[in-house]
């Protein structure tokens, strides 16, 4: 989930520091021995980890050898390991006495591009995709950050089980390319099976924030997104007589338009949304009027009212300007919403300020950062905190790249490559480290023992 400017869209409302109450960092652990067993680790394994995930990217739900890699890691640390939810998904349970459960998910997918961000470890891979067709691979959302962070997280977090008590649910996601693994894992039993968690936490690493520092939101994190296709079908002619035919490029076209009104007269000014237009096919020859065009859209708003009308408005609009161009009504255009959707992700605002005062406690209250809300990007982390699962939630990011080449990049500089960009690249030492640390301060604040 990352917008156009390769910057992970947060929404930042003012952060609310505390002062250092409750747990210091649990069970006496300091944070500085938990920062120098991070860095050790990082050294010896997670580095290569790291390198190993990046040079061998897979497509989103045909992540099988990420899956057994990641399983293999878990289970070192003695992690109950479960594979195959969800089609390539992984769950494992580290129990440690009584308590809540808290929810720790990285997805694993890379996505269908050709590297070339020139880095030594920069991926060759090619994989075939469920269509069928073979593809260049590359992890260029970060998604190796996630899955070697959370190898890294499970490690802290079974050094330290004098500290803590409870379950962590170690989630290996597939599929957030496609917005669908984490249904598909819910879908495949997840919480039937393994329990409904108490708490859910997630990062994404953010190539357009200064790498290490981190950001927690207190409410809206990302929005929903949509994916819809229309077919707007006509009666073919010959291109010379469009009148004896019913032009489905023409109708295409003014539906292409008319959507953009929706955003621009239907919504208040205030409230945000976006119908996007991706894909246009149809047709076959200059002199032929063919009878089927197809619209790919994506939808994207910031709560539940506004995706509801902005999905209502576009059936209204492909149905009038259907019956407007004459069609039948077997012939009005059919709009069809596909399953590759998912809700806003909304952090819980009281667990969010925990998860934060844990983390500069334990880090330091410089380690924060502030993100400007850019673009409408979205997550399918939604799918397991939402409303019917009532699972709190929260979602924070760490960012990937130097402040030099940051600040060089807003002098004029090199461009910060975008998320999904085939230039894209994040430092994943500092990315790793700070995710690990946090996720585990986080985790240590949830699960902590109170007692001496
Ligand atoms: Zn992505
Ligand atoms: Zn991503």
């Amino acid at each position: 989930m990352i917008d156009a400017r390769g910057q992970l869209r947060l929404r930042w409302v003012g952060v609310l520091v505390m002062g250092v109450v409750g747990l210091a960092v649990a069970g006496g652990v300091g944070a500085q021995s938990l920062e120098a067993a991070i860095a050790a680790d990082y050294e010896r394994e997670l580095g290569d980890l790291f390198v190993h995930f990046h040079e061998n990217p897979e497509l989103s739900f045909r992540e099988e050898r990420t899956a057994a890699r990641l399983a293999e890691e878990l289970r070192k640390s003695g992690v109950e390991v479960t594979t195959g939810i969800g089609r390539t998904g992984i769950v494992g349970m580290m129990r440690n006495g009584p308590g809540p459960t808290v929810l720790v998910r990285a997805d694993m997918d890379g996505l269908p591009v050709a590297e070339q961000s020139e880095l030594s470890y920069s991926s060759t891979a090619r994989q075939v995709d469920l269509s069928g067709k073979e593809v260049p691979v590359m992890h260029a959302c970060g998604h190796d950050v996630h899955i070697t962070s959370l190898v890294g997280t499970a490690r802290r977090l079974a050094a330290m089980k004098d500290s803590w008590s409870g379950t962590v649910m170690l989630i290996g996601q597939p599929a957030e390319e496609r917005i669908s693994g984490a249904r598909e894992m819910l879908e495949d039993g997840l919480y039937d099976r393994f329990g409904v968690p108490d708490y859910a936490l997630a990062f994404h690493v953010s190539a357009g924030d200064p790498a290490g520092k981190i950001n927690v939101p207190p409410g809206l994190m990302a929005s929903s997104s949509d994916s819809i296709d229309i077919t707007v079908r006509g009666v073919g002619t010959h291109g010379a007589a469009p009148h004896k035919g019913k032009d489905p490029v023409y109708i295409a076209a003014q539906i292409v338009v008319a959507l953009q009104g929706i955003v621009s007269r239907e919504l208040n000014p205030l409230e945000p949304g976006v119908v996007t237009v991706g894909a246009i096919h149809g047709g076959f020859k200059h002199n032929i009027i063919s009878d089927k065009v197809e619209l790919q859209l994506t939808v994207r708003a910031n709560n539940e009212e506004t995706r509801e009308k902005l999905l209502t408005a576009i059936e209204r609009i492909a149905d009038g300007v259907g019956r407007a161009a004459g069609l039948p009504d077997v012939l009005l255009p059919r709009v069809v919403r596909l399953s590759e959707s998912t809700p806003t992700t909304i952090n819980n605002t009281a667990l969010a300020e925990r998860v934060r005062n844990a983390i500069t406690r334990g880090m330091g209250e410089d380690i924060l950062y502030v993100v400007k809300p850019s673009g409408m990007g979205a997550e399918d982390f939604a799918y397991f905190v939402q409303t019917e699962h009532s699972v709190p939630g929260t979602y924070f990011s760490v960012g990937g790249t130097s402040q030099a080449d940051l600040d060089a990049a807003a002098d004029g500089g090199p461009p910060i490559p975008s998320h999904h960009s085939p230039f894209f690249r994040v430092e994943p030492e500092p990315s790793i480290k700070s995710g690990v640390q946090a996720m585990t301060l986080a985790v240590l604040e949830l699960l902590g023992r109170q007692d001496p």
